[in-house]
C-alpha cells in the first residue's frame, strides 16, 4: 500500500511535471505557481476559499489550444479569467484548476471603418475598446463601472449589460464573429464578417454567456456603431419608487430619446458620498433618485426634455431636478449612480445581488419584497439600485451592526432563496447581467425550466465530455 508520505511525493512529482510542460510552452514570465497566483483565481466575489493548481498567461491562440489539449489528456480543470470583476463567482478557482488568464491576449487586428467592425483578442480590456473605437470616429456602446477592468472576452463570457443597454441591447447585440477553444483543443471560429449568415445553427450564440463552461474565447469579431450626438445628463428626485417607475413611463410616451435610465436610493447616495469626493447637487436629500441621459438627437431635443420635465413636475413624479451643465457635472451624475456598489462594499458588510422583472412587476415586486424583509428578516437594510428603464434591480442587503458575519451570510441566502420565489411569481430572472457561476447556482431553477437545464447540461457534456471547463460553475 502506498503510505502518505508516498503519495505525496507522487503528486508533487506530477505538478513538477505539469509546471515543466506550460513552463516550456509558456516560458517562465507566463506562469505564476507561487502565493501570488492567489489573486489571479477570484473575481470581485469574496466568499470562497481560493485553491488554484497555478495561473498560466498564454499569448495566441495556438498556445491556449495547447493549453487546453494538454488539461484535457490529464484531466485537469481550468477556469477561464478575464478582467476579475465577475460578480458571480464564475472566474474563481477553488478545486485546484489551473486559471488561465487573457491578460497577456491584448492584440487588436484591425479596426474597418467601412464594416464597422474591431477584431480584437479576447484580453482587451473592456474600456481601450472604447477608445480605440472612438479614435476612429467609432463606438462600442456596451459600458459599466467595471469597463476599466473587464476584458471583452469576459464581457462576451458574460453577456454583460450596463448603462447603454436601454438604447444599444447587450453584448450579444454586438458580437459578430467569434473564435473559442473547445476542451479537446479544437480551435472553432464562428461567423465571418457577415451580418446575415442564416447557414445553420449560429454556434457562436452559445458561447455568448456561457461563463468559460463550454470554451475559452480567444478572439472576437465586434460590431460597432457611430458616435451619439452630445448627451444630456438629469438627475430628477422622486418622492417613491413607483414614481420612478411612472416617470420612465413617461419618458416613454414623450418619445424621449433616452441613451440611460438608472435610479438609486438616498442610502447609495450618502454612501458615495462618505467614500468619494462626490458631492450632493441638490440642497436636502430625498428619498429615490432617477439618472435620466438624452441624445441630443434633433432641434427638438432641449424643448422635449424641457416638457417632459414639467410634466413630470405637474403629476408629482418629480420633485427636484439638477440638470449637467458641462462634461465634469455629466460625469459626476454618473459618478453618484456607478460608485453605489464599491462604495457600499467599503463601507458595509453586504450581501449583494443582480434580478430583473418585467418592468409591469417591478413596483408590486419592490413592496413585496420589503414587507418580506422587515417580517422575517429584521434589521436586515435593503439597498436598491440599478438599470431600472430595463427592469433590472440590484438588491444589496446591509448586516446589521450587532449580527456575526457569518450569521449575516446564512441568513442572505436563505433570504435569497425567498426573494427568488418571489422573483419566480412574477415572471423574473434570478440573474439579470452578471450570470449564475458559484453565486446562483442553487438558484438557476428558478429562472430555467429542468427542460431547458437538461438540454444545457446535454450540451455541456457535447462539448466538454470531460467537463474540464470551468466545472462546476451554473450548474
Ligand atoms: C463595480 C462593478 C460594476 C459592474 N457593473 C456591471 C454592469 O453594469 N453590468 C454587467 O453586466 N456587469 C457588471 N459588472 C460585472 C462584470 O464587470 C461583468 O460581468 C464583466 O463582463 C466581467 O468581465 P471580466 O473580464 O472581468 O470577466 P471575469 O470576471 O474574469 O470572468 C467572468 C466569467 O467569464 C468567464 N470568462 C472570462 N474570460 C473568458 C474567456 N476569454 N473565455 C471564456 N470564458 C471567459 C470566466 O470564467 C467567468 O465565468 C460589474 C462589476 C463591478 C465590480
Amino acid at each position: 500500500m502506498t503510505s502518505a508520505w508516498e503519495l505525496e511525493k507522487l503528486c508533487a512529482q506530477i505538478m513538477d511535471k505539469h509546471i515543466k510542460y506550460f513552463t516550456d510552452l509558456l516560458g517562465a514570465e507566463n506562469i505564476i505557481t507561487d502565493d501570488q497566483k492567489l489573486a489571479w483565481a477570484r473575481d470581485y466575489t469574496k466568499a470562497y476559499t481560493i485553491n488554484p493548481r497555478f495561473v498560466v498567461f498564454p499569448q495566441t491562440t495556438i498556445q491556449v489550444s495547447e493549453i487546453v489539449k494538454y488539461c484535457n489528456t490529464h484531466k485537469i480543470a481550468i477556469v477561464p479569467s478575464g478582467g476579475r470583476t465577475g460578480l458571480s463567482g464564475g472566474a474563481v478557482a477553488t478545486e485546484g484548476e489551473i486559471v488561465v488568464s487573457t491578460r497577456r491576449m491584448t492584440k487588436v487586428f484591425e479596426i474597418n471603418s467601412i464594416e464597422k467592425t474591431i477584431h480584437v483578442q479576447a484580453g482587451v480590456v473592456t474600456k481601450d475598446l472604447q477608445k480605440k473605437a472612438l479614435e476612429n470616429n467609432l463606438y462600442f456602446p456596451v459600458d459599466f463601472a467595471s469597463s476599466g477592468s473587464s476584458h471583452i472576452g469576459g464581457n462576451i463570457a458574460t453577456n454583460a449589460g450596463g448603462i447603454k443597454v436601454i438604447r444599444y441591447g447587450l453584448t450579444r447585440a454586438w458580437v459578430l464573429g467569434l473564435q473559442a477553444v473547445l476542451a479537446d483543443g479544437t480551435i472553432l471560429d464562428m461567423n465571418n464578417a457577415c451580418l446575415k449568415n442564416n447557414t445553420g445553427y449560429d454556434l457562436k450564440e452559445l458561447f455568448i454567456g456561457s461563463e468559460g463552461t463550454l470554451g475559452i474565447i480567444t478572439e472576437a469579431l465586434i460590431k460597432l456603431t457611430t458616435p451619439p450626438n452630445d448627451l444630456v445628463v438629469s438627475l430628477l428626485a422622486a418622492p417613491s419608487l413607483e414614481k420612478v417607475l411612472e416617470l420612465f413611463s413617461l419618458s416613454q410616451s414623450m418619445k424621449l430619446p433616452l441613451t440611460a435610465y438608472e435610479f438609486f436610493t438616498q442610502f447609495g447616495l450618502l454612501r458615495v458620498q462618505e467614500h468619494t469626493e462626490l458631492q450632493n447637487p441638490f440642497e436636502k436629500l430625498y428619498p429615490f433618485y432617477a439618472l435620466v441621459e438624452t441624445e441630443k438627437t434633433g432641434d427638438d431635443h432641449d424643448k422635449k426634455l424641457e416638457a417632459f420635465i414639467e410634466k413630470a413636475l405637474e403629476e408629482g413624479l418629480v420633485v427636484d431636478g439638477v440638470q449637467a451643465q458641462n462634461s465634469q457635472q455629466a460625469k459626476d451624475f454618473w459618478g453618484l449612480r456607478e460608485n453605489i456598489s464599491e462604495s457600499i462594499s467599503a463601507i458595509e458588510v453586504a450581501h449583494k445581488n443582480d434580478i430583473s422583472l418585467p418592468l409591469s412587476k417591478l413596483a408590486i415586486f419592490c413592496s413585496e419584497l420589503e414587507t418580506l424583509i422587515k417580517t422575517q428578516y429584521p434589521g436586515f437594510e435593503v439597498v436598491l439600485f440599478g438599470h431600472i428603464g430595463d427592469g433590472n434591480l440590484h438588491v444589496n442587503y446591509i448586516k446589521p451592526k450587532d449580527m456575526d458575519k457569518t450569521e449575516f451570510y446564512k441568513f442572505a441566502h436563505h433570504a435569497d432563496e425567498a426573494m427568488f420565489s418571489l422573483v419566480k411569481k412574477y415572471g423574473g430572472s434570478v440573474s439579470a447581467e452578471h450570470g449564475i457561476g458559484l453565486v446562483k447556482k442553487d438558484f438557476l431553477h428558478y429562472t430555467r425550466s429542468p427542460e431547458e437545464i437538461r438540454t444545457m447540461k446535454l450540451i455541456k457534456k457535447a462539448l466538454d465530455p470531460n467537463s474540464i471547463m470551468n466545472p462546476g460553475k451554473i450548474f
